[in-house]
Protein backbone atom coordinates (compact mmCIF):
# COMPACT_ATOMS: atom_id res chain seq x y z
CA UNK A 1 0.00 0.00 0.00
CA UNK A 2 1.12 3.46 -0.96
CA UNK A 3 2.24 5.92 1.94
CA UNK A 4 -0.69 8.23 0.84
CA UNK A 5 -2.99 5.29 1.08
CA UNK A 6 -1.62 4.50 4.90
CA UNK A 7 -2.71 7.98 5.87
CA UNK A 8 -5.83 7.37 7.82
CA UNK A 9 -5.22 3.59 8.30
CA UNK A 10 -5.54 3.06 12.14
CA UNK A 11 -2.58 0.38 13.76
CA UNK A 12 -3.43 -2.69 14.63
CA UNK A 13 -4.71 -3.51 18.19
CA UNK A 14 -5.16 -5.99 21.14
CA UNK A 15 -7.63 -8.71 20.22
CA UNK A 16 -9.34 -9.38 23.69
CA UNK A 17 -11.90 -12.81 24.10
CA UNK A 18 -15.28 -13.12 23.71
CA UNK A 19 -15.81 -13.50 27.12
CA UNK A 20 -13.08 -10.64 27.94
CA UNK A 21 -15.87 -8.91 25.91
CA UNK A 22 -18.86 -9.79 27.24
CA UNK A 23 -17.03 -8.96 31.06
CA UNK A 24 -16.14 -5.38 29.62
CA UNK A 25 -19.42 -4.41 28.45
CA UNK A 26 -21.36 -5.80 31.67
CA UNK A 27 -19.25 -3.54 33.71
CA UNK A 28 -19.43 -0.53 31.64
CA UNK A 29 -23.21 -1.12 31.74
CA UNK A 30 -23.10 -0.49 35.54
CA UNK A 31 -21.28 2.49 35.77
CA UNK A 32 -23.45 4.60 32.44
CA UNK A 33 -26.42 5.47 31.75
CA UNK A 34 -26.43 5.33 27.52
CA UNK A 35 -26.30 2.02 26.10
CA UNK A 36 -23.81 -0.64 25.86
CA UNK A 37 -23.92 -3.34 23.19
CA UNK A 38 -21.97 -6.20 21.92
CA UNK A 39 -20.42 -7.06 18.61
CA UNK A 40 -22.77 -4.26 16.95
CA UNK A 41 -22.35 -4.61 13.08
CA UNK A 42 -20.89 -1.22 12.16
CA UNK A 43 -22.47 -1.77 8.91
CA UNK A 44 -25.44 -0.01 10.30
CA UNK A 45 -23.67 3.19 11.59
CA UNK A 46 -21.89 3.54 8.23
CA UNK A 47 -23.10 5.37 5.27
CA UNK A 48 -21.44 3.13 3.04
CA UNK A 49 -23.44 0.90 4.78
CA UNK A 50 -19.87 -1.64 5.27
CA UNK A 51 -18.34 -2.89 8.14
CA UNK A 52 -18.01 -5.96 10.86
CA UNK A 53 -18.65 -5.99 14.54
CA UNK A 54 -17.49 -3.50 16.93
CA UNK A 55 -16.74 -5.51 20.08
CA UNK A 56 -18.03 -3.03 22.61
CA UNK A 57 -20.64 -0.66 20.96
CA UNK A 58 -21.72 2.79 23.54
CA UNK A 59 -23.98 5.26 23.26
CA UNK A 60 -23.32 7.88 25.75
CA UNK A 61 -26.37 9.35 27.55
CA UNK A 62 -24.05 12.65 27.99
CA UNK A 63 -20.65 14.00 28.81
CA UNK A 64 -19.99 12.65 32.14
CA UNK A 65 -20.91 9.47 30.06
CA UNK A 66 -18.77 9.84 27.85
CA UNK A 67 -16.03 10.97 30.71
CA UNK A 68 -16.78 6.95 32.28
CA UNK A 69 -16.57 5.46 29.20
CA UNK A 70 -13.00 6.97 28.17
CA UNK A 71 -11.75 6.44 31.95
CA UNK A 72 -13.24 2.79 31.80
CA UNK A 73 -11.60 1.92 28.39
CA UNK A 74 -7.82 3.61 29.18
CA UNK A 75 -7.86 1.87 32.61
CA UNK A 76 -8.66 -1.85 30.95
CA UNK A 77 -6.43 -0.44 27.98
CA UNK A 78 -9.04 -0.72 25.52
CA UNK A 79 -8.92 1.47 22.43
CA UNK A 80 -12.11 3.36 22.24
CA UNK A 81 -13.36 5.42 18.69
CA UNK A 82 -15.46 8.12 18.30
CA UNK A 83 -18.14 8.62 15.38
CA UNK A 84 -20.55 10.96 14.16
CA UNK A 85 -22.41 9.20 11.64
CA UNK A 86 -20.14 7.26 10.17
CA UNK A 87 -20.17 9.01 6.58
CA UNK A 88 -16.44 9.20 5.83
CA UNK A 89 -15.20 5.76 7.50
CA UNK A 90 -14.53 2.37 5.36
CA UNK A 91 -14.95 -0.14 8.36
CA UNK A 92 -12.83 -3.46 8.18
CA UNK A 93 -15.24 -6.73 7.51
CA UNK A 94 -13.48 -7.92 10.67
CA UNK A 95 -15.38 -5.08 13.06
CA UNK A 96 -13.46 -2.91 15.37
CA UNK A 97 -11.45 -4.16 18.38
CA UNK A 98 -12.60 -2.23 21.49
CA UNK A 99 -14.97 0.29 21.92
CA UNK A 100 -16.92 2.56 18.80
CA UNK A 101 -18.49 5.35 20.58
CA UNK A 102 -21.25 6.88 18.84
CA UNK A 103 -22.09 10.54 20.82
CA UNK A 104 -25.97 10.59 18.92
CA UNK A 105 -28.78 10.36 19.99
CA UNK A 106 -27.24 12.30 22.91
CA UNK A 107 -25.48 15.61 22.13
CA UNK A 108 -27.93 17.34 20.01
CA UNK A 109 -28.81 20.87 21.79
CA UNK A 110 -28.97 23.42 19.15
CA UNK A 111 -29.43 26.94 20.54
CA UNK A 112 -29.26 29.89 18.16
CA UNK A 113 -28.40 33.50 18.77
CA UNK A 114 -27.92 36.75 16.85
CA UNK A 115 -24.93 36.43 15.72
CA UNK A 116 -24.51 32.54 15.54
CA UNK A 117 -24.98 28.97 16.72
CA UNK A 118 -24.32 26.55 19.89
CA UNK A 119 -24.49 22.98 19.10
CA UNK A 120 -23.74 19.36 20.52
CA UNK A 121 -21.66 17.53 18.32
CA UNK A 122 -24.08 15.09 17.52
CA UNK A 123 -26.81 17.60 15.41
CA UNK A 124 -26.39 16.51 11.92
CA UNK A 125 -25.21 19.29 9.53
CA UNK A 126 -28.22 18.90 7.95
CA UNK A 127 -30.61 20.24 10.58
CA UNK A 128 -28.41 23.10 11.21
CA UNK A 129 -28.34 24.33 7.54
CA UNK A 130 -32.37 24.24 7.62
CA UNK A 131 -32.40 25.85 10.66
CA UNK A 132 -29.87 28.57 9.99
CA UNK A 133 -32.30 29.65 6.90
CA UNK A 134 -35.06 29.95 9.52
CA UNK A 135 -33.27 32.00 11.78
CA UNK A 136 -32.12 34.06 8.79
CA UNK A 137 -28.61 33.30 9.52
CA UNK A 138 -26.00 33.05 6.65
CA UNK A 139 -22.56 30.87 6.01
CA UNK A 140 -23.73 27.04 6.51
CA UNK A 141 -25.05 27.32 2.96
CA UNK A 142 -21.51 25.40 1.68
CA UNK A 143 -21.85 22.29 4.19
CA UNK A 144 -25.47 21.28 2.38
CA UNK A 145 -25.92 17.54 1.73
CA UNK A 146 -22.72 16.85 3.99
CA UNK A 147 -24.16 13.83 5.79
CA UNK A 148 -22.19 14.16 9.20
CA UNK A 149 -22.54 15.19 12.79
CA UNK A 150 -20.93 19.04 13.74
CA UNK A 151 -18.18 16.58 15.99
CA UNK A 152 -17.30 14.93 12.67
CA UNK A 153 -17.30 17.89 10.50
CA UNK A 154 -15.21 19.47 12.84
CA UNK A 155 -12.66 16.90 12.80
CA UNK A 156 -12.51 16.42 9.29
CA UNK A 157 -13.18 20.11 8.49
CA UNK A 158 -15.89 18.99 6.06
CA UNK A 159 -16.59 21.62 3.19
CA UNK A 160 -17.14 21.93 -0.31
CA UNK A 161 -15.12 24.72 -2.72
CA UNK A 162 -17.59 27.30 -1.24
CA UNK A 163 -16.09 27.15 2.83
CA UNK A 164 -15.04 24.89 4.82
CA UNK A 165 -16.43 24.08 8.47
CA UNK A 166 -13.40 25.49 10.38
CA UNK A 167 -14.44 29.39 8.66
CA UNK A 168 -17.10 29.39 11.33
CA UNK A 169 -15.94 27.67 14.38
CA UNK A 170 -15.52 30.63 17.25
CA UNK A 171 -14.89 28.15 20.01
CA UNK A 172 -15.50 24.21 21.15
CA UNK A 173 -16.77 22.48 24.21
CA UNK A 174 -13.75 19.38 23.97
CA UNK A 175 -13.11 16.82 26.28
CA UNK A 176 -9.24 16.75 25.84
CA UNK A 177 -7.01 13.36 26.10
CA UNK A 178 -6.61 13.54 29.47
CA UNK A 179 -10.49 13.71 30.18
CA UNK A 180 -10.94 17.06 31.01
CA UNK A 181 -13.28 19.21 29.77
CA UNK A 182 -12.30 22.41 27.96
CA UNK A 183 -12.75 25.10 25.80
CA UNK A 184 -11.31 25.35 22.85
CA UNK A 185 -10.91 29.12 21.09
CA UNK A 186 -10.79 29.35 17.42
CA UNK A 187 -7.30 30.33 17.66
CA UNK A 188 -6.58 26.80 19.01
CA UNK A 189 -7.82 24.89 15.81
CA UNK A 190 -5.35 24.12 13.05
CA UNK A 191 -6.85 24.11 9.90
CA UNK A 192 -6.46 22.62 6.44
CA UNK A 193 -7.94 21.20 3.52
CA UNK A 194 -10.35 18.71 5.31
CA UNK A 195 -7.80 17.89 8.48
CA UNK A 196 -7.99 19.57 11.20
CA UNK A 197 -5.86 19.17 14.89
CA UNK A 198 -8.54 17.16 16.46
CA UNK A 199 -7.40 14.23 14.36
CA UNK A 200 -4.95 12.58 16.89
CA UNK A 201 -4.50 14.53 19.41
CA UNK A 202 -7.29 12.31 21.41
CA UNK A 203 -9.48 15.45 21.83
CA UNK A 204 -13.59 14.95 21.60
CA UNK A 205 -15.68 18.11 20.41
CA UNK A 206 -18.96 18.04 22.92
CA UNK A 207 -20.49 20.79 21.11
CA UNK A 208 -19.32 24.04 19.01
CA UNK A 209 -19.98 27.65 18.62
CA UNK A 210 -20.32 28.64 14.45
CA UNK A 211 -20.03 32.50 14.07
CA UNK A 212 -22.82 33.56 11.42
CA UNK A 213 -23.92 36.39 9.43
CA UNK A 214 -27.88 37.58 9.39
CA UNK A 215 -29.42 37.11 5.85
CA UNK A 216 -32.67 37.67 4.59
CA UNK A 217 -33.94 33.75 5.24
CA UNK A 218 -35.20 33.70 1.36
CA UNK A 219 -31.78 34.54 0.09
CA UNK A 220 -30.11 31.87 2.19
CA UNK A 221 -33.10 29.46 1.13
CA UNK A 222 -32.38 30.27 -2.34
CA UNK A 223 -28.65 29.42 -2.18
CA UNK A 224 -29.25 26.11 -0.14
CA UNK A 225 -31.63 25.20 -3.07
CA UNK A 226 -29.08 26.08 -6.17
CA UNK A 227 -26.44 24.64 -4.23
CA UNK A 228 -28.21 21.27 -3.49
CA UNK A 229 -29.28 21.12 -7.08
CA UNK A 230 -25.29 21.25 -8.11
CA UNK A 231 -24.72 18.79 -5.81
CA UNK A 232 -27.51 16.35 -6.84
CA UNK A 233 -26.73 16.71 -10.32
CA UNK A 234 -23.21 15.71 -9.98
CA UNK A 235 -23.19 13.51 -6.96
CA UNK A 236 -25.13 9.83 -6.96
CA UNK A 237 -26.97 11.33 -3.58
CA UNK A 238 -29.39 8.22 -3.12
CA UNK A 239 -26.70 5.23 -3.26
CA UNK A 240 -24.70 4.00 -0.53
CA UNK A 241 -21.46 6.19 -0.45
CA UNK A 242 -18.97 8.02 2.11
CA UNK A 243 -18.81 10.54 -0.58
CA UNK A 244 -15.05 11.68 -2.07
CA UNK A 245 -12.68 8.80 -1.82
CA UNK A 246 -9.71 10.66 -2.63
CA UNK A 247 -8.77 14.33 -1.75
CA UNK A 248 -7.96 16.31 -4.41
CA UNK A 249 -4.51 16.68 -5.71
CA UNK A 250 -3.21 20.37 -5.67
CA UNK A 251 -5.12 22.40 -8.51
CA UNK A 252 -7.08 19.22 -9.79
CA UNK A 253 -10.26 17.44 -8.70
CA UNK A 254 -9.21 13.43 -8.10
CA UNK A 255 -12.84 12.52 -9.64
CA UNK A 256 -11.88 13.99 -12.99
CA UNK A 257 -7.98 12.59 -13.31
CA UNK A 258 -9.90 8.99 -11.85
CA UNK A 259 -12.39 10.14 -15.10
CA UNK A 260 -9.80 10.30 -17.36
CA UNK A 261 -7.87 7.42 -15.83
CA UNK A 262 -11.08 5.34 -17.37
CA UNK A 263 -12.14 4.22 -13.50
CA UNK A 264 -15.67 5.25 -13.61
CA UNK A 265 -17.78 2.27 -13.61
CA UNK A 266 -15.27 -0.05 -12.28
CA UNK A 267 -16.24 -2.49 -10.14
CA UNK A 268 -15.11 -5.51 -7.81
CA UNK A 269 -17.74 -7.29 -6.63
CA UNK A 270 -20.39 -4.48 -5.27
CA UNK A 271 -18.41 -2.20 -4.77
CA UNK A 272 -18.04 0.24 -7.73
CA UNK A 273 -17.25 3.46 -9.12
CA UNK A 274 -20.13 5.65 -9.54
CA UNK A 275 -20.73 6.42 -13.24
CA UNK A 276 -22.19 10.13 -12.18
CA UNK A 277 -18.90 11.19 -10.30
CA UNK A 278 -15.32 8.79 -10.26
CA UNK A 279 -14.52 9.94 -7.04
CA UNK A 280 -17.26 8.19 -5.59
CA UNK A 281 -17.33 4.75 -4.63
CA UNK A 282 -20.58 2.72 -4.34
CA UNK A 283 -21.84 0.12 -2.19
CA UNK A 284 -24.30 -1.90 -4.46
CA UNK A 285 -25.61 -3.66 -1.65
CA UNK A 286 -23.28 -6.33 -0.63
CA UNK A 287 -20.13 -4.92 -1.04
CA UNK A 288 -17.23 -6.14 1.47
CA UNK A 289 -14.76 -3.57 3.04
CA UNK A 290 -12.37 -6.05 1.46
CA UNK A 291 -13.96 -5.38 -1.95
CA UNK A 292 -14.14 -1.65 -2.12
CA UNK A 293 -10.37 -2.03 -0.47
CA UNK A 294 -9.60 -3.47 -3.57
CA UNK A 295 -11.29 -0.89 -5.57
CA UNK A 296 -9.38 2.18 -4.04
CA UNK A 297 -5.83 0.41 -4.44
CA UNK A 298 -6.83 -0.02 -8.05
CA UNK A 299 -7.78 3.32 -9.03
CA UNK A 300 -5.50 4.76 -6.89
CA UNK A 301 -2.91 2.85 -9.27
CA UNK A 302 -4.59 3.67 -12.63
CA UNK A 303 -4.30 7.40 -11.14
CA UNK A 304 -0.26 6.76 -10.43
CA UNK A 305 0.58 5.53 -13.50
CA UNK A 306 -1.60 7.06 -16.31
CA UNK A 307 -0.56 10.78 -14.57
CA UNK A 308 2.26 10.07 -11.63
CA UNK A 309 -0.67 11.52 -9.23
CA UNK A 310 -0.36 9.49 -5.75
CA UNK A 311 -4.00 10.33 -4.62
CA UNK A 312 -4.21 10.50 -0.75
CA UNK A 313 -6.93 9.22 1.02
CA UNK A 314 -10.24 11.44 2.19
CA UNK A 315 -12.19 8.37 3.67
CA UNK A 316 -10.64 6.71 6.98
CA UNK A 317 -10.21 3.18 7.43
CA UNK A 318 -10.84 1.76 10.29
C1 LIG B 1 -23.14 11.51 0.01
C2 LIG B 1 -21.98 12.10 0.77
C3 LIG B 1 -21.51 13.36 0.43
C4 LIG B 1 -20.43 13.93 1.13
N1 LIG B 1 -20.00 15.17 0.77
C5 LIG B 1 -18.98 15.74 1.46
C6 LIG B 1 -18.55 17.08 1.11
O1 LIG B 1 -19.06 17.72 0.21
N2 LIG B 1 -17.53 17.60 1.85
C7 LIG B 1 -16.93 16.92 2.88
O2 LIG B 1 -16.04 17.47 3.53
N3 LIG B 1 -17.34 15.67 3.22
C8 LIG B 1 -18.34 15.07 2.54
N4 LIG B 1 -18.74 13.80 2.87
C9 LIG B 1 -18.01 13.05 3.92
C10 LIG B 1 -18.58 13.18 5.34
O3 LIG B 1 -19.97 13.43 5.32
C11 LIG B 1 -17.87 14.28 6.14
O4 LIG B 1 -16.51 14.00 6.29
C12 LIG B 1 -18.51 14.44 7.54
O5 LIG B 1 -18.07 15.63 8.10
C13 LIG B 1 -18.20 13.30 8.49
O6 LIG B 1 -19.02 13.46 9.64
P1 LIG B 1 -19.51 12.19 10.49
O7 LIG B 1 -20.31 12.70 11.63
O8 LIG B 1 -20.18 11.22 9.60
O9 LIG B 1 -18.12 11.65 11.01
P2 LIG B 1 -17.59 10.13 11.02
O10 LIG B 1 -17.47 9.65 9.63
O11 LIG B 1 -18.39 9.34 11.96
O12 LIG B 1 -16.14 10.35 11.63
C14 LIG B 1 -15.16 11.05 10.89
C15 LIG B 1 -13.99 11.39 11.83
O13 LIG B 1 -14.43 12.36 12.77
C16 LIG B 1 -14.12 11.92 14.10
N5 LIG B 1 -15.16 12.43 14.97
C17 LIG B 1 -16.50 12.24 14.90
N6 LIG B 1 -17.13 12.90 15.87
C18 LIG B 1 -16.17 13.53 16.59
C19 LIG B 1 -16.18 14.37 17.74
N7 LIG B 1 -17.31 14.71 18.35
N8 LIG B 1 -15.01 14.84 18.22
C20 LIG B 1 -13.83 14.51 17.61
N9 LIG B 1 -13.75 13.73 16.53
C21 LIG B 1 -14.91 13.23 16.02
C22 LIG B 1 -14.11 10.40 14.00
O14 LIG B 1 -13.34 9.83 15.03
C23 LIG B 1 -13.49 10.20 12.65
O15 LIG B 1 -12.10 10.30 12.75
C24 LIG B 1 -19.81 13.20 2.17
C25 LIG B 1 -20.30 11.93 2.52
C26 LIG B 1 -21.37 11.38 1.83
C27 LIG B 1 -21.87 10.03 2.21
Amino acid sequence: MSTALQTYTTAPVMVTSERENSLAAEDLRARIRGSVKLWEPMSKHTTFHIGGPADIFVQPRDADDLAAVLDFAARKGLPAKVIGNGSNLLVSDDGVRGLVVKLAPAFREVEWHPRGVEAGAGVTLQRLVKESAAAGLSGLESTVGIPGTLGGALATNAGTDTGSIGDLVDRAVVLDARGEVCEWCCDHFAYRYRHSNLRGTGAIVLSARLHLRPAPPEEIRAKIKRLRAKRAARQPLRAWSAGSVFKNPRGVAAGKVLDRAGAKGLRVGDAQVSRSHANFFINRGRATAAQMMELIERTHGLALRRYGIDLELEIEIL
